[in-house]
């Protein structure tokens, strides 16, 4: 088995962004704590796969897991440690966000082992950060990269999201341009999805705020691969940018098939072959589960050879550099993409949004922005 990842979901927010669909609530301090219990118990009773697999990538993804006490992350990661080979060098993240971490809170995660930093910064405009229900400003995003720097952090990424409500091409490049002058080693660009049920969702409905221009977000998506690359950054993925050697090594797993085991509320597992398998999203619910049973597992899929085949397809298309190579899916999955797909592709081709260089098919610039309509025809 390849060397495998784990997530760890952390499902606690000081607020609740008005943009947000993920599975996460308001911090409790009782509530937390008790979910790091039933947290512990789930991984080191994990035995869905039994062998000890070696982990090379581990990921505290929510939610803003930096809400966690030092001594709380420490003891998941003893747990992880326990039922896991966890390789030297293991590359070990957590999500932050901005104003939730002091320069001592840091240097704590430091020393418990985590080292590397993927914080949401999302824009340098407060008045937007206001708009988005985000809690911190602009210059709490700034104060934090030098914490995170003081505390040692040689690998940090920022996420930031272009096309808010309101947001001009103009004050998307302000935004664009200070991040890359902060020169974090990565960097996530997200253009935003409106959620149905959101905030947002509804304050668009209600006329509050404009909703984001699909031919303005174009432009910005445009700006942002152009500025990267003349910024040294390699756009590895649809929306992932990086200093040479610096992709995320744990997000590469869930793009390349690699086994990837999850623990928490709502987190999801891949076993690298045939099995998929997903936690209860709901925290309480998560944790009665785990008191009972000690899994919370809520739903199982078993991909069969056509869903492994197309899976591996619109997920290797992701990593636009890389792109998929025909001849080793069909040497590895015995199916034949140009035959099994051929309407489809003659017509993405024609619409310029996909090349095929030898045996190796890409999504071009074009296709990158328009692929959610590309992926559709493959699942
Ligand atoms: S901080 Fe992140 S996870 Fe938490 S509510 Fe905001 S967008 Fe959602």
């Amino acid at each position: 088995m390849s060397r495998a990842g784990v997530y760890i979901h952390i499902p606690f927010c000081r607020a609740r962004c008005s943009y947000c669909d993920f599975a996460t609530g308001a911090y409790e301090g009782a509530l937390a704590e008790s979910y790091v219990v039933a947290l512990t118990r789930e991984i080191e009773a994990f035995d869905i796969i039994r062998e000890r697999a070696e982990v090379d990538t581990i990921y505290f993804g929510g939610g803003t897991p930096s809400l966690l006490t030092r001594a709380q992350a420490a003891r998941i990661l003893d747990s992880v440690r326990r039922r896991f080979q966890v390789a030297t060098g293991a590359e070990v993240t957590m999500e932050m966000n901005p104003g939730t971490v002091t320069p001592e809170g840091l240097r704590a995660f430091r020393a418990a082992g985590i080292n590397r930093a993927s914080f949401g910064a999302q824009t340098f405009d407060d008045a937007e950060l206001r708009r988005l229900g985000r809690t911190h400003t602009a210059d709490d995003t700034r104060r934090t990269l030098s914490m995170l720097r003081e505390a040692g952090f040689d690998n940090i990424s920022f996420d930031l999201i272009a096309g808010l409500p309101e947001q001009t091409l103009e004050a998307w490049e302000l935004n664009l341009n200070e991040a890359l002058a902060l020169r974090p080693e990565h960097l996530s660009l997200y253009l935003l999805e409106v959620h149905e049920g959101t905030p947002l969702a509804e304050q668009i409905k209600q006329g509050r705020y404009n909703s984001p221009d699909a031919d303005i977000a174009a432009e910005m998506y445009r700006l942002m691969t152009e500025r990267t690359q003349s910024a040294g950054y390699e756009q590895y993925e649809i929306s992932n940018f990086c200093l040479p050697g610096r992709e995320s090594r744990h997000n590469m797993k869930y793009w390349t098939g690699v086994p990837y085991f999850g623990f928490g509320c709502s987190a999801h597992s891949f076993d690298g072959a045939a099995q998929r398998w997903s936690n209860e999203r709901d925290t309480r619910a998560y944790v009665g589960l785990i008191e009972e049973k000690g899994n919370a597992v809520s739903t199982r899929d078993a991909l069969d050879a056509s869903d492994q085949s197309a899976e591996a397809l619109f997920l290797g298309l992701r990593l636009l550099t890389r792109g998929v190579n025909l001849a080793e899916h069909r040497a590895h999955f015995r199916r034949d993409v140009l035959t099994d797909y051929a309407d489809d592709l003659a017509r993405f081709n024609e619409a310029g949004l996909i090349t095929l260089d030898g045996d190796v098919l890409r999504l071009t610039p074009a296709g990158a922005l328009l692929s959610n309509e590309v992926f559709a025809a493959f699942v």
